[in-house]
């Protein structure tokens, strides 16, 4: 579904080269799980991937369903059906968050077709979502993350997911900054989104989050490459050894 051929990437600003020649199939039905060392290149992956501005491809491919994803504009590559889950979420000040959901579902079903929900199924649907999510009426109605705990904003960002429904989700370290509770909820969403038509990338600085997420597949990315892919065993020896044997392994 999601297939990434030998990805170079530069910051457009300066010349330095981040992503080295990424290779990477994500399947639908499975869930890829992305380590590494803080820098290596995680979070420009994903950025790349949902079309985020200050980066150029200098080489390879990424295509979602055998359409060429780097060609898209942002929202072509999310009615295509790419969301991006923010390390750090942002703050929409003077926009509402349930007008926020509203918006974006419904530009969604129109990319795909589909009707506009009504005003009422449009609520009953986030309502049942959001509760899922120990997301309160209070927390619908302010502005988008706006004063909402590092918590909240994981939680309000999983919520997006699930309105939206996408065909592959990104989650880049959703998990940081929260506490064990916030991060089973966060892992539960995760969970109930599990589909065989959808395919996720998670990627985590930490072990725990795949505790409560199961992998299909891990993937050590270092320097810019992916360096090594295994299954969940691989996390584990991560979490125990560090990322020092594994680079040690692949110089
Ligand atoms: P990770 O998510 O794995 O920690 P990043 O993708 O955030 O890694 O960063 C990879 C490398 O690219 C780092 O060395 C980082 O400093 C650099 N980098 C990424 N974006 C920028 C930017 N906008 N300006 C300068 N350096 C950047
Ligand atoms: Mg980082
Ligand atoms: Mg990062």
């Amino acid at each position: 579904m999601l297939e990434i051929k030998n990805l170079h990437v530069k910051l457009e600003e300066e010349d330095k080269q981040i992503l080295k020649g990424v290779d990477l199939t994500v399947e639908a039905g499975k869930v890829h799980a992305i380590m590494g060392p803080n820098g290596s290149g995680k979070s420009t992956l994903s950025y790349v991937l949902s079309g985020r501005d200050g980066y150029e491809v200098t080489d390879g491919a990424a295509e979602l369903d055998g359409q060429d994803l780097l060609e898209m504009e942002p929202e072509e590559r999310a009615a295509a059906g790419i969301f991006l889950a923010f390390q750090y979420p942002v703050e929409i000040p003077g926009v509402g968050n349930m007008t926020f959901l509203r918006t974006a579902v419904n530009a969604q079903r129109k990319a795909r077709g589909e009707e506009e929900l009504s005003a009422s199924d449009f609520l009953k649907l986030v309502r049942e979502k959001a509760k899922a999510l120990k997301i309160d009426a209070e927390m619908l109605k302010r502005p988008v993350n706006v004063g909402f705990s590092g918590g909240e904003k994981k939680r309000n960002e999983i919520l997006q997911m699930a309105m939206l429904e996408p065909k592959m989700c990104i989650l880049d370290e959703t998990d940081s900054g929260l506490d064990v509770d916030a991060m089973k909820l966060v892992a539960d969403g995760v969970n109930a989104l599990r589909d065989a038509g959808r395919g996720f990338l998670v990627i985590t600085h930490y072990q725990r989050l795949l505790d409560h997420i199961k992998p299909d597949v891990v993937h050590i990315m270092a320097d810019g490459r992916i360096v090594k892919t295994g299954g969940p065993d691989l996390a584990l020896e991560v979490e125990h050894n560090g990322y020092g044997d594994i680079l040690a392994e692949v110089q």
